[in-house]
C-alpha cells in the first residue's frame, strides 16, 4: 500500500473515531435531555391541574365547577404515566357526581382523595424519573468514559505505528546512505515493503551496486598500474628511493633493498626515510646527497663501486618529493682500472725506446761524430724534437696513471727552493732559446725551502713554464716569481701569451680539458696532473688571466718546517 493511502486511511480512522466518540456524547445528553425536560414537564403541568382543580373546589359552584371541568379536560389530554388514565376516569366520575349531589361533603372528599391519587401518582413518577435520569446520566459517562478510552488507545496506537511506519525506514536509509558516504559501497538497504519507501531503498541498493561495480574497476585499474609502475621501477638499473615532500618512503625498487639490506619492498613504503636511516649508515649517506665521489659497498663479497644522485619529482603544483638513485658504477670502474693499466704499461714500455732515440739523435747531431749536410740535420733536429715530445706525454700519461689509479706516491722532503726553479729552468732553455723567449726567475735570497716532493714540484713548475714558453709569441717574456706567504711559499709564472677566456678559466685543470684552438701538440693533462700534485702535497694551486693579456699560473706549497 502507498504510504500517502496509508496516511489518509489512518487520518481517516482517527477522525472516524472522533465523531464516534463525538457521536456517543451528543446521543448522551440528548437521550438525557429528552427524557428529562420533556417528560418531567408533563408529571409537572398534571400537579398544576390538579392543585388549581382542589383550589376551584374552594369556590363557590358557579366559578369553581367549570374551572374544576376545565383542569380535568387538561389532565386527560395529558397522560403519561401507567395508572394516570384509570385515575384520571375515575376523578372524572368523581366530579361529575360531585357536581349532582351539590358538593355533598361525602362526594367532595372522595373526589379530593381522586385529585390527590393523581397528585402522588405524578409525584412518584417525578422521583422515579429523576432517580432514571440520574442513572441514565451515570450510564452515559461510563459509555462516553469508555468510548473515548477506546477511541483514545486506538488513536494512540495508530500514531505510534504511524511514526514507526515513517521513522524506520527513515532511520535504515539514513544509515545506508551514511554507510555509503564512507565508502563501503557494499552496503544493501533491505527493507520489505511495497511503498514509496521500498522503492526508494531498492533505488539506493542499484546506486550502491553501481558504486561498487565503479570502485571494483577503478581498484583493477589502480592496481594495474601500480603493478606497471613498480615493474617500471624495478627495471631500472640503479638503486631508487623515492621520498615525498613530507620524507616518507613513495617507493624502493628490489635494487635499492637488496642495497640497503632491507627488509622488503611493501614494508619500506610508506614509512618515513630518516626513521628507517637511523638504523641504516648506508641510507642515511645516501639521503644527506653530499658529494659525488663513488663509494664502496661489498656486495656478495664482491667490492662494488656506486655514485649516487637525487633529483626532484616534480608534479604539477611543484616538488613532490626526491628520488634518491645509487648507480652501480663497477663495470666501469673496472674498464677504466683496466685501461689506466694499459697506459701505465705502453708509456712505460715507451719511455726507454723513445730515450734511446733521443740519445741516438743527440749523438748524431755532435758534431764529433761527423759532418750532416743541412738536410740531415734539419731531419735529426726533427726526430729529437718529436722525441721529447713523445717523452712529454708519456711522462705526463704515466704521471696519470698514478693520480687515477690512486697510487701518487709523494715523497716529502724539505726541498730547496732554488732546485725546483732551476730544474724547470734548465728543461725549458733550448724551447725558450729557439723561440727566442726571456725568461727571468725572482728569488728571495730568504726563500730556504718548501716541505714537498722535489721531483713533483719541479715536475709541475715546469709544466707551468713549457706552457708559458709555448703560448707565449717569439721574443716576449716568461717570469718566474717565487715568494713567501706566510706559511706557505708560492710560485708563479707569468706570460704575455693569448691569455684565457674567463669561461675556461674554471676548466683548465680538468683533465683532457684544452682550450678550443689552443695549440695542436698537447694532452690536456699536464695541468690536471699539477694539482693532483700540489694538493698532495697540501698545497693549492690556480691561475688569474685576461684575454690577450697574457696568464698567471701560481701555486703555493708549505714551507719547510724550520722556515716558518
Ligand atoms: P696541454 O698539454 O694541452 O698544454 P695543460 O693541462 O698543460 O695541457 O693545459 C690545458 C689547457 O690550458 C691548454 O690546452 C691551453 O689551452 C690552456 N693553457 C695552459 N697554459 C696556458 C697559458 N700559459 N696560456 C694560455 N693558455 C694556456
Amino acid at each position: 500500500m502507498k504510504t500517502k493511502t496509508r496516511l489518509l486511511l489512518s487520518l481517516g480512522a482517527l477522525t472516524f473515531l472522533v465523531f464516534v466518540l463525538a457521536g456517543v456524547g451528543i446521543a448522551s445528553i440528548n437521550q438525557l435531555r429528552g427524557e428529562g425536560g420533556h417528560v418531567l414537564r408533563a408529571n409537572y403541568m398534571s400537579l398544576a391541574y390538579m392543585e388549581d382543580m382542589l383550589a376551584a373546589l374552594e369556590e363557590a359552584p358557579q366559578t369553581g365547577i367549570p374551572r374544576a371541568k376545565e383542569q380535568l379536560a387538561l389532565q386527560q389530554a395529558n397522560i403519561t404515566e401507567v395508572g394516570e388514565l384509570e385515575a384520571t376516569t375515575s376523578l372524572a366520575a368523581a366530579l361529575a357526581a360531585w357536581e349532582a349531589s351539590g358538593q355533598d361533603s361525602l362526594v367532595t372528599r372522595t373526589l379530593t382523595a381522586r385529585i390527590r391519587s393523581i397528585l402522588e401518582l405524578n409525584r412518584d413518577a417525578i422521583v422515579r424519573k429523576a432517580a432514571q435520569a440520574e442513572e441514565r446520566g451515570d450510564k452515559a459517562v461510563v459509555w462516553i468514559t469508555l468510548t473515548g478510552t477506546l477511541c483514545a488507545l486506538v488513536a494512540l496506537s495508530m500514531l505510534f505505528g504511524m511514526a514507526e511506519f515513517l521513522s524506520a525506514p527513515i532511520r535504515a536509509l539514513t544509515a545506508g546512505i551514511d554507510r555509503v558516504a564512507q565508502g563501503n559501497y557494499r552496503e544493501r538497504i533491505i527493507l520489505d515493503r511495497k511503498d514509496e519507501f521500498g522503492h526508494m531503498a531498492e533505488r539506493f541498493n542499484a546506486m550502491a551496486i553501481e558504486l561498487e561495480r565503479w570502485e571494483n574497476s577503478s581498484l583493477a585499474r589502480i592496481m594495474e598500474e601500480k603493478a606497471r609502475a613498480e615493474a617500471v621501477i624495478n627495471s631500472l638499473q640503479d638503486a631508487s628511493i623515492g621520498v615525498d615532500d613530507k620524507g616518507r618512503v613513495l617507493f624502493i625498487n628490489r635494487q635499492a633493498v637488496e642495497l640497503l639490506g632491507l627488509q622488503d619492498m611493501e614494508e619500506t613504503t610508506g614509512r618515513s626515510a630518516s626513521e628507517i636511516a637511523k638504523g641504516n649508515d648506508l641510507l642515511r649517506f645516501v639521503l644527506e646527497g653530499r658529494g659525488s665521489e663513488p663509494f664502496k659497498v661489498v656486495l656478495a663479497g664482491k667490492e662494488n663501486y656506486f655514485v649516487r644522485g637525487s633529483n626532484e619529482i616534480l608534479g604539477p603544483e611543484g616538488p613532490l618529493g626526491t628520488v634518491h638513485t645509487m648507480r652501480n658504477i663497477t663495470p666501469h670502474k673496472e674498464l677504466d682500472a683496466a685501461k689506466t693499466t694499459f697506459i701505465a704499461t705502453v708509456s712505460h714500455e715507451l719511455k726507454t725506446p723513445i730515450a734511446s732515440i733521443l740519445m741516438s739523435t743527440a749523438l748524431l747531431r755532435d758534431v764529433r761524430i761527423g759532418p750532416m749536410n743541412e738536410e740531415q740535420r734539419q731531419l735529426t733536429t726533427n726526430v729529437h724534437r718529436d722525441a721529447e715530445r713523445l717523452l712529454r706525454i708519456t711522462s705526463e700519461l704515466l704521471n696519470l696513471t698514478q693520480v687515477e689509479s690512486g697510487h701518487v706516491q709523494m715523497r716529502l722532503n724539505d726541498e730547496p727552493v732554488e732546485a725546483i726553479v732551476n730544474y724547470a729552468l734548465d728543461a725549458n732553455r733550448s724551447a725558450a732559446e729557439a723561440g727566442n723567449i726571456l725568461i727571468t726567475a725572482t728569488i728571495p735570497s730568504t726563500i730556504g725551502k718548501v716541505r714537498a716532493d722535489g721531483e713533483k714540484a719541479a715536475w709541475t713548475l715546469n709544466n707551468f713554464l713549457s706552457n708559458a714558453v709555448r703560448y707565449s709569441d717569439p721574443g716576449g717574456a716568461v717570469a718566474i716569481t717565487v715568494a713567501r706567504i706566510g706559511k706557505e711559499v708560492e710560485f708563479t709564472v707569468q706570460d704575455h701569451g693569448p691569455g684565457i677566456d674567463p669561461q675556461y678559466v674554471d676548466r683548465v685543470f680538468d683533465r683532457y680539458f684544452r682550450i678550443p684552438g689552443s695549440l695542436a701538440d698537447g694532452t690536456g693533462l699536464g695541468l690536471a696532473i699539477g694539482k693532483e700534485f700540489v694538493e698532495a702535497m697540501g698545497g693549492r694551486i690556480g691561475v688569474r688571466s685576461e684575454p690577450r693579456k697574457g696568464s698567471r699560473f701560481w701555486f703555493t706549497l708549505p714551507a719547510a718546517a724550520d722556515q716558518s
